[in-house]
């Protein structure tokens, strides 16, 4: 959006994405590679400007979930190397080699497929076979260890790949998996995902492939267990600050987003005055009402009825239905138009994390961010910070309310 007129707008601190990568990046050896996972638009912070924190962190290799997440990094001028992190449709496996793109693999019949979009795209022009002398497809091959999600699980699958993967125009970068659990204090589970990942590594080898790079880790493994670390790390939740801090209290990673409204509207209403859609709400007794301009357009979902925000420093409930444009929230006390609401991050002494408001919605935090849509704000301003005020201008001080009731 190139002009905002709102009040609503997400705050992002790229700074803070950098130092989260680079203490990453630090307490790692040097062997070990490092992925910033940036797909759907950086977890909502922005992809270019996250591409960009990565670089300046000493990131290796870019991650994205879609071939037009590579192309729009590549667009905007992100040298990198990119992995897609799941397949594409063969036909663009070109196009994905011309912008040095890797993809990821999963079984012979995608390389089959994209032979065959090779052949017709080439008999056109004069019947012959187009000759691959563009660079050559560099790929990952996913295992599916036990995610359940994409990836070969047997030995005939693998044997059936190999062929294509020694082929002169493909190379055969990397071999990767992922895990299911890595959240869980309980890691059991990911023990078993990785022992069975490294047996499967083995098949490369009796293959002759040697040169793969072996990647396991997600954000929340790579901090728990930098043992599994392999040849690559791929950092995506953490960058942003999102890690289990119980699980891995040693990192101290900070939140990059802050989530930043004003009421459009606050008033004093009296008992039995309902609120919002279906009269979802009523008052109890004499209560102030804050109206905030955010809404399920704008990616704060219904699922956060119930749920905080800050105003003056302070708690508010979000009550009644959640609009698409708007909220309203049951104020601590008189308030007018204007005055500042933070729905993520800190206000005077108070805090909401973007984790404690996800998991009153039971959701994961990266959920909040990446699912602000396009008529969220972002604001990358560097001296935005200076606009937190300080405790003295967030304390409480009751207000005239300009619209009289
Ligand atoms: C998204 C993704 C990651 C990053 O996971 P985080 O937990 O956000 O760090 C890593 N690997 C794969 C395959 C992914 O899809």
């Amino acid at each position: 959006m190139s002009a905002a007129y709102r009040d609503t707008r997400a705050d992002v601190d790229t700074a803070a994405i950098r130092r989260n990568l680079s203490k990453i990046r630090r307490r790692f050896p040097a062997s070990v590679r490092l992925m910033a996972v940036v797909k759907a638009d950086g977890y909502g912070h922005g992809a270019i400007e996250s591409a960009e924190a990565a670089l300046a962190a000493g990131a290796d290799m870019l991650g994205v979930a879609l071939l037009e997440e590579a192309v729009e990094l590549r667009e905007r001028g992100i040298r990198l190397p990119i992995l897609v992190l799941a397949p594409v449709p063969p036909r663009y496996a070109e196009l994905a080699a011309a912008l040095d793109i890797r993809l990821t693999v999963t079984e012979a019949d995608w390389f089959r497929q994209r032979e065959e979009f090779r052949r017709q795209s080439g008999a056109p022009r004069g019947g012959g076979t187009r000759t691959p002398n563009g660079p050559p497809l560099r790929v990952h091959v996913k295992l599916d260890t036990g995610l359940g999600r994409i990836g070969l699980r047997t030995r005939e699958e693998w044997e059936q790949i190999v062929p294509w993967l020694k082929r002169e125009d493909v190379v055969a970068e990397g071999l990767f998996t992922h895990f299911a659990t890595a959240g869980w204090a309980d890691a059991s589970f990911v023990k078993k995902q990785y022992e069975r990942f490294i047996r499967m590594t083995e098949w490369a080898r009796s293959s002759g492939i040697h040169s793969a790079l072996l990647h396991c880790c997600g954000s929340a493994s790579s901090l728990r267990f930098p043992e599994m670390s392999l040849d690559m790390i791929r950092i995506g939740a953490a960058a942003y600050g999102f890690y289990p801090s119980a699980l891995a209290p040693q990192w101290e990673l900070e939140p990059a987003l802050t989530l930043r409204s004003a009421l459009i509207q606050a008033k004093r209403v009296s008992a039995g005055d309902t609120i919002g859609y279906d009269r979802a709400y009523t008052a109890r007794g004499e209560e102030w009402i804050g109206t905030v301009p955010i809404g399920y357009a704008d990616g704060w979902s219904q699922i956060m009825q119930g749920g905080e925000v800050l105003v003056g420093g302070r708690r508010a409930k979000i009550v009644g239905r959640i609009g698409m444009d708007q909220l309203t929230v049951r104020l601590p006390g008189p308030c007018r138009a204007g005055d500042p609401v933070v729905l993520i991050g800190s206000q005077g002494g108070e805090k909401i994390s973007c984790a404690e408001a996800a998991s009153r919605a039971g959701i994961v935090p990266q959920e909040i961010t990446a699912s602000l849509t396009g008529r969220m704000q972002r604001n990358y301003e560097p001296e935005f910070g200076s606009e937190a005020l300080t405790k003295e201008e967030y304390a409480w001080k009751p207000k005239q309310n300009v619209l009289r009731r």
